[in-house]
């Protein structure tokens, strides 16, 4: 493709996605496509020659447009947000273009040198101790796996790294925790039988009590304690661990503490909204993800450390086709994760964040926490249905309620209303067990929600 060709295609194209977001509400929210229907669509070997684009843009629109959840849809109150936004796109448009590797500063010394600067932009905003150093990873995932590799290392004066394991190492966290805890424990070595999980209190937050009776428990019987996770925001009823309590804890059994606010994170933001981030401070590592609730499309997670000597001596390797003349001067990011190749992730933060400055991102949480707050207040309203957790910033946790059911009566009837609501194409919910009792989650945090689709959603569940 020739430079005026990519021109004219490129033009066509942000047409398309303009005209995506604005006619977004008449798709149904989440696909509507059977197992396996995309696939047939698609032949099973690649073409031997190659295609023009308007053949490729039009399969786009009709074999794999049918086939999307639309996830920036303003009746999207599924799982979590992943929210864009115009700027964020416009951005990655930038990045695509440059196609940068940033694997060292020599790489692209701009996409290094911007990561620190919205690194400690973004720290500052949440304010966050400026003692932490921010790196952005793909994901939470990624981020929370290079805290227990960390932690790993720093608890074993980094033998583990060297020789393998030699002791029995120990990891705690609530039992209403992200299943990327488990899986980071599996992957760095620990074993699934060393997660230990913690019991959660009538708010769905770690016992801190229990928490320390765990580990003593532990070093009585030869184990040893390393890293404690607590969560800022769980998926399931966005319950919020005391960090600060388990900061004490890990304090006096020294033990590494890493905070997990991948989704909540975005709302520290907003100092009213705060209060929840109490002792993350203390923490030794702590990670959120703008690619959730801030505005920037997906992936960008970013990981705060107290020490990047321990990530990077954790991390570091010096072959020498990589060696350069100003490695002792910079931050060559190939150190503080797990992968060499690195996306240029740090420039559609700066967009956004400068786009909308922290006033446009305070206002949209807010209007998110207030939507959440009120669709609460109509279901307590509303004797046929019951709230089943804290309304903790943008999420409800409800269910609804008819005398005389069993539990399981119960658990149906509420699935079925979930169906009947997503039915509707119109918003998208999806569901968590709490108590063993099924029920549904709205969370608010679609760029364009609006009062109307959360109405909506009530209204569905009054017609039920
Ligand atoms: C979403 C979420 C994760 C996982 O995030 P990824 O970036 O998809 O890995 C982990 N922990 C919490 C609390 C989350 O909300």
């Amino acid at each position: 493709m020739n430079p005026d060709s990519f021109r004219k295609h490129a033009h066509e194209f942000v047409d398309w996605i303009a005209d995506y977001f604005e006619t977004i509400e008449q798709y149904p929210v989440k696909s509507r496509v059977q197992p396996g229907e995309i696939k047939q669509q698609i032949p099973g070997h690649a073409p031997k020659s190659g295609e023009p684009i308007e053949a490729i843009f039009h399969d786009f629109q009709t074999i794999i447009m049918p086939g999307i959840s639309h996830w920036q849809h303003p009746g999207w109150f599924a799982y979590f947000p992943a929210n864009n936004s115009p700027v964020s796109v416009l951005a990655e448009m930038l990045t695509a273009g440059l196609g940068v590797q940033g694997m060292i500063w020599d790489t692209s010394p701009a996409a290094t040198e911007l990561e620190e600067v919205v690194t400690s932009w973004l720290r500052d905003m949440m304010g966050l101790s400026p003692d932490f150093t921010g790196v952005i990873q793909d994901t939470a995932s990624t981020a929370t796996l290079c805290a227990l590799l960390s932690a790993r290392e720093k608890t074993t004066g980094f033998s583990v790294n060297k020789k393998g394991f030699e002791q029995t190492l120990r990891v705690y966290t609530s039992n209403q925790t992200h299943s990327s805890i488990e899986k980071g424990v599996k992957i760095a070595g620990f074993g699934k039988e060393n997660l230990v999980y913690i019991e959660s209190d009538e708010n769905f937050a770690l016992k801190a009590d229990q928490l320390e009776k765990a580990i003593k428990a532990d070093l009585e019987n030869g184990f040893v304690p390393c890293c404690v996770i607590a969560t800022l925001g769980t998926t399931s009823s966005m319950a919020m661990d005391p960090a600060k309590d388990m900061a004490a804890i890990c304090k006096k059994y020294g033990i590494w503490l890493h905070v997990d606010a991948a989704f909540a994170g975005t709302a520290a933001i907003v100092p009213e909204l705060r209060g929840f981030m109490e002792g993350s401070d203390l923490a030794d590592s702590f990670v959120f993800n703008p690619h959730k609730w801030m505005l920037t499309n997906f992936d960008c997670s970013v990981y705060y450390v107290k020490d990047p000597e321990v990530l990077k001596q954790t991390f570091s390797i010096m072959p020498e086709y990589l060696k350069t003349a100003a490695d002792n001067q910079v931050n060559n990011y190939r150190d503080w994760g797990i992968q060499l190749g690195r996306r240029f992730r740090s420039l559609k933060l700066w967009f956004v964040i400068r786009h909308y400055g922290i006033e446009g991102i305070q206002q949209m949480v807010r209007r998110h926490v207030e939507l959440a707050r009120k669709f609460a207040s109509w279901i307590q309203d509303e004797p046929r249905f019951e709230i089943l957790a804290p309304v903790n910033l943008s999420l409800v946790c409800f269910r609804m309620v008819k005398p005389g059911l069993s539990p399981e009566e119960l658990n149906e009837l509420n699935k079925k209303l979930l169906e009947y609501i997503n039915q509707s194409g119109e918003v998208y919910l999806t569901h968590t067990i709490l108590n063993g009792n099924y029920c549904l989650r709205l969370s608010v945090g679609q760029r364009n929600t609006e009062k109307r689709h959360v109405k909506r959603v009530f209204e569905l569940c009054e017609g039920f």
